[in-house]
């Protein structure tokens, strides 16, 4: 039988926009308090709003998560309001393509930042608390859940610092899991194709027109709220159930 998300807290890392923000929504309807975690808070605060107004419970957070003491801060900052930590999402991420050669070596410093040393922060900060949850709290598990990517499965020409993050991610997350499932945090990893959000468009317009625009204008790409839908589905199986892996594909994306 499902979990369910009633009295639990869950943290989502770039909630402001896209998979997060769906995420976000998906959560707290299922019950959990949300902790809406990004830049931008004007933002996070319209959707804390929505959530609320729609009889939910949410918090919302500024935070760079990119800078380890703010990503600190804001797991520290959930654990205050909300007495515990049972779910973590590590969505937040940038996705800057283009070619290796004359790359602008600036972008990769920032996927790395963000896709990498963010995660890694985040994840470091909520663990204490993902374990106490998982000894002591009503479910007896938690969960981390990371946004990975298709680019962490199969390498293409043109995504080669975004696949070196996600496959990063990929491996981290199986590590980790190895280190902490017997204790019941699950950790898995959610692997989506194209999804209709923000993403391409921090790229450079020529990244946009060649790479980018013809992929979303031939396939029928999918929603945040598909992607919501498999964060909800790993964070509520059955204590002894965990999804190391979920890869969800728009249908006509090869
Ligand atoms: P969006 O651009 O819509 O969302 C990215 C989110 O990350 C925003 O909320 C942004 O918030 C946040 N973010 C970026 N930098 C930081 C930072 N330094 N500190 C805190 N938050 C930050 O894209 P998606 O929703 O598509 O992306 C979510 C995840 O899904 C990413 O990890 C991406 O790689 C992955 N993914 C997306 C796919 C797609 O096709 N869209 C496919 C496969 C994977 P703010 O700017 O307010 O800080």
């Amino acid at each position: 039988m499902a979990l369910k998300l009633t009295g639990t807290v869950a943290l989502i890392t770039g909630a402001s926009s896209g998979i997060g923000a769906a995420t976000a929504r998906r959560l707290a309807e299922d019950g959990a308090a949300v902790v809406l975690v990004a830049r931008r808070k004007d933002r996070l605060e319209d959707l804390a709003a929505e959530i609320e107004n729609a009889g939910g419970t949410a918090l919302a957070v500024e935070a760079d998560i990119t800078d380890r003491l703010q990503a600190e801060a804001a797991v520290q900052q959930a654990v205050e309001r909300f007495g515990r930590l049972d779910t973590l999402v590590n969505n937040a991420g940038l996705m800057l393509l283009g070619p290796v050669v004359g790359a602008d070596t600036e972008e990769w410093d920032r996927m790395i930042a963000v896709n990498v040393q963010g995660l890694l922060h985040t994840t470091h900060a909520a663990l204490p608390h993902l374990l106490q949850a998982a000894e002591q709290g009503p479910r007896q598990v938690a969960d981390i859940v990371n946004i990975s990517s298709i680019a962490g499965r199969v390498a293409w020409s043109g995504y080669g610092v975004y696949n070196l993050t996600k496959f990063g991610v990929n491996g981290f997350t199986e590590s980790l899991r190895q280190e902490v499932t017997r204790r019941h945090v699950r950790v898995g990893v959610l692997e989506p194709g194209g999804v209709a959000t923000e993403l391409g468009s921090h790229n450079k317009a020529e990244v946009r027109d060649a790479m980018i625009d013809p992929f979303y204008e031939s396939t029928e790409v999918l929603a945040p709220q598909d992607i919501a839908d498999g964060v909800a589905y790993m964070v509520t199986r059955p204590r002894h159930a965990s999804v190391g892996e979920l890869w969800i594909m728009p249908t006509d994306q090869a």
